[in-house]
């Protein structure tokens, strides 16, 4: 059984008290076990937000990080860093960060080679644009980014690899996917996973979907057989965050 997850992707948002005081509102509302839960937020507010989510049962993830151990990189952030910072999480190949900072396939799979290799957990995101379904490549793409985002990565280390579905189309445009887009899309990534690996193996690597989750749809979403749980961006940003991650007592 592969535990379900929902990730809170908070992007460039939330100053360091804005993140406390937010947090104060929605911390002892996510208890529920059955469920792993994680806010990737910006990494300056990293520390103090460990400090205010001890003892709670919401993880602390980053949202980026360079592929290089160290060095000469303006601006960037490394996985030692994250690791001494007790960061679990780390999202991967963000189609944010393929669009505006010219991240491609290779690049992710450096980064998620990077992260494994240091012990953190990797949610690596693939997803196609609106163009790419309309010409009825959805499919074709997906297994290439996957395939690449994968390459040189062990069936004992990916099995530690959350991958997340996101169609760009639907990522901050509040137009869902249906169940059965998603649906459809995470079925063929586990298959590209038996492919590469074996069934045992992809059977154990959970997939998110992402792109406009929220309360109201979080429950159909999530209860397809090959969806664990969702990569949330704006609803992460609310209470009704809340929501999401108590889907099962949506209607
Ligand atoms: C995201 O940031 O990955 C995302 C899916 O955003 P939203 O939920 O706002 O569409």
């Amino acid at each position: 059984m592969r535990k379900k997850m929902v990730a809170g992707n908070w992007k460039m948002n939330n100053t360091i008290s804005e993140s406390l005081q937010y947090l104060d509102v929605i911390k002892d509302k996510i208890n529920n076990n059955d469920i792993d839960v994680v806010f990737c937020v910006p990494s300056l507010n990293i520390m103090k937000i460990q400090d205010k989510l001890e003892n709670t049962k919401i993880s602390v993830g980053c949202q980026n990080m360079h592929f290089e151990e160290s060095g000469a990189f303006t601006g960037e952030i490394s996985a030692k860093m994250l690791k001494e910072a007790k960061v679990q999480y780390v999202i991967v190949g963000h189609s944010e960060r393929r669009q505006y900072f010219g991240e491609n396939d290779e690049i992710v799979n450096k980064k998620t080679v990077q992260a494994l290799k240091h012990g953190l957990t990797p949610i690596t995101c693939v997803g196609e644009t609106l163009e790419n379904r309309e010409q009825g490549i959805t499919i074709e793409l997906v297994r290439t980014q996957v395939k690449v985002a994968l390459n040189n990565i062990s069936k004992d280390d990916v099995v530690k690899v959350i991958l997340a579905y996101e169609p760009i189309w639907a990522i901050g445009t509040g137009v869902t996917a249906t169940s059965a887009q998603a649906e459809e899309v995470c079925k063929e990534i586990r298959k590209v996973l038996t492919e590469i690996y074996d069934k045992e193996t992809s059977d154990k690597v959970r997939i998110l979907y992402g792109g406009s989750v929220n309360g109201k749809n979080a429950k159909e979403l999530f209860s397809m057989e090959n969806i664990d749980g969702g990569l949330v961006g704006g609803a992460s940003l609310k209470p009704e965050f809340e929501q999401v991650v108590n889907y099962l007592e949506g209607k």
